[in-house]
C-alpha cells in the first residue's frame, strides 16, 4: 500500500478547541476513509462528478485499481494530470501500511501484517501452490467469537474492517504476483479465503460487499470466480440465511469442531447460541440454494474432539449431505495447553468418516512456521 499519501481528512482544519488526543496506537476513531473499493460502480461515477469529472474518469480509475493494482496517481497517465491528485486522494486514500513481511515455503507463503488508519493491526496470507494462488484475508480487526484454541479469538474484537480494507489486502497480493515478485513467475490471485482474522458473518455487509467487489469483472472489480472463494463461518444462523438469499456462489466453510453441543458450547462459544443441529440445517440449506458444497471445518485437538466416537456421530450427521470434511491438525497457539491429534488418532477419525461415505481432507499446515496457519493469527506489531 502506499504509506505517502495522507488522507485527505487531516487536512480539515477544526474551528473547535483541540482536544487531547489518547495516546494509544488506536487512537483515531471513526470509519476508515471513503475509497472506491466501497461503492459500487455507480457510486464511483457520481463520486467522481461531485469532484467536476467526467463520469468515466470513475472507469478509468477503477481500471487503476483492480486491473492494474496501482493507487498512485503518477502511474495514470490516461488522466489529466491536473485532476490525477485530486481524484487520487478523494477515491484512492492509503488504507493499510504494510507492517510486517514474513514468508517461508521458499517465498510462496507469505504472510502480511497491516495497520490500519487508526492503527489497528490485522494479517493476511498469500500461499502459492502449483496450480492455483490463494489469498487468506481477514475481515475484522481481531474477533469477538472468542473460540479458546483460536489465537485470534483471544485478543477480543478491535473493530471491523471496511469494504475497501478487505479489498485492499487481496489487492495488494495481486500486485507482488503481477510484478513477479512471488518466486514461480508473474501470476494472479485465483482463489480468496475469508479465514484469516475475524468473524466474517459478523461484519456481514462489508464481507458481501467486499465479495461482490472481488468477483464483479473489471473494471467495477477484481474478476476472481465466485467459486473460488470461500466464506468461513463459527456458525452465526441468520447470517448464514442472508447469504443464501444473495444468490453468490461462494463456497460457505462452517467451522464445526465438535459434533456434539456439549464439547462444541466450549470449543466455539457462540454454539451456545446456535446449537449444531442448526447451523448444520442453515448450511445445508444453503447448499440447497448454492448447489455448493459446504466444507466442514474440523480442527484436530489431540483427546479432546479426535475420538473415534466422535468420528462416528460427525460422519452420521454429514452423510447424504453435500458437504466435505477439512481436517486441521491443530495449530499452536500461545498459552494453549492444547496439541494436535497423534498420527494415529488422525488416520482413525479419516477413515471412520470415508466409512459413513463423508469425503474428508487433511489441510496442509501452511505459514506455520511464521504464525500463518489456520487460528494464529494474533497481529502484534512486535513478536
Ligand atoms: N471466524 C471464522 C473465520 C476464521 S477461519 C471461522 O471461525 O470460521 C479460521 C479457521 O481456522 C476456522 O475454521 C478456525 O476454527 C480454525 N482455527 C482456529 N484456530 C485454529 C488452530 N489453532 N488450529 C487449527 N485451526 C484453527
Amino acid at each position: 500500500m502506499s504509506p505517502a499519501r495522507p488522507p485527505a481528512r487531516d487536512a480539515v482544519v477544526s474551528a473547535q478547541p483541540a482536544r487531547p488526543v489518547p495516546l494509544t496506537l488506536a487512537g483515531r476513531r471513526g470509519r476508515p476513509p471513503r475509497h472506491l473499493a466501497d461503492l459500487d460502480l455507480a457510486a464511483r461515477r457520481e463520486a467522481v462528478t461531485g469532484l467536476g469529472e467526467p463520469p468515466f474518469r470513475a472507469v478509468q480509475l477503477s481500471r487503476h485499481f483492480f486491473g492494474r493494482y496501482t493507487e498512485h496517481p503518477d502511474d495514470m497517465s490516461d488522466l489529466p494530470r491536473t485532476s490525477r491528485a485530486a481524484l487520487a486522494d478523494a477515491l484512492l486514500p492509503p488504507l493499510l501500511t504494510a507492517e510486517r513481511e514474513l514468508s517461508c515455503d521458499e517465498g510462496t507463503t507469505r504472510k502480511t501484517l497491516w495497520r490500519g488508519f487508526d492503527g489497528a493491526l490485522v494479517e493476511s496470507v498469500l500461499m502459492r501452490y502449483p496450480d492455483r494462488v490463494t489469498m487468506c484475508v481477514s475481515s475484522q480487526a481481531g474477533c469477538g467469537m472468542a473460540c479458546p484454541f483460536c489465537a485470534t479469538g483471544q485478543a477480543g474484537l478491535t473493530r471491523n474492517l471496511s469494504t475497501a480494507e478487505i479489498v485492499a489486502q487481496v489487492v495488494a497480493g495481486a500486485r507482488l504476483l503481477a510484478v513477479g515478485q512471488i518466486p514461480g513467475g508473474p501470476g494472479r490471485v485465483s482463489n480468496v479465503v475469508f479465514m484469516g482474522m475475524g468473524e466474517p458473518m459478523a461484519n456481514y455487509a462489508n464481507v458481501v460487499a467486499a465479495v461482490r467487489r472481488l468477483t464483479d469483472p473489471v473494471p467495477e472489480g477484481m474478476g476472481i470466480s465466485q467459486r473460488s472463494v470461500t466464506v468461513s463461518t463459527v456458525g452465526l444462523v441468520p447470517a448464514i440465511s442472508r447469504l443464501a438469499a444473495e444468490r453468490l456462489s461462494v463456497t460457505l466453510a462452517v467451522s464445526l469442531h465438535a459434533p456434539d453441543d456439549k464439547l462444541r458450547d466450549t470449543l466455539v462459544p457462540v454454539n451456545r447460541r446456535w446449537k449444531v443441529d442448526e447451523v448444520l440445517t442453515a448450511a445445508w440449506d444453503y447448499a440447497a440454494v448454492t448447489g455448493r458444497r459446504i466444507s466442514i471445518e474440523y480442527a484436530l485437538i489431540r483427546d479432546v474432539n479426535d475420538q473415534a466416537w466422535r468420528a462416528d456421530l460427525l460422519g452420521s450427521l454429514l452423510t447424504g449431505h453435500l458437504a466435505h470434511v477439512n481436517l486441521i491438525p491443530l495449530n499452536p497457539t500461545p498459552g494453549s495447553k492444547w496439541t494436535a491429534s497423534r498420527p494415529a488418532a488422525q488416520r482413525e477419525f479419516v477413515r471412520r468418516l470415508e466409512a459413513h461415505g463423508v469425503p474428508v481432507t487433511v489441510r496442509d499446515t501452511r505459514g506455520r512456521e511464521i504464525d500463518g496457519a489456520c487460528g494464529q493469527l494474533a497481529a502484534q506489531a512486535r513478536p
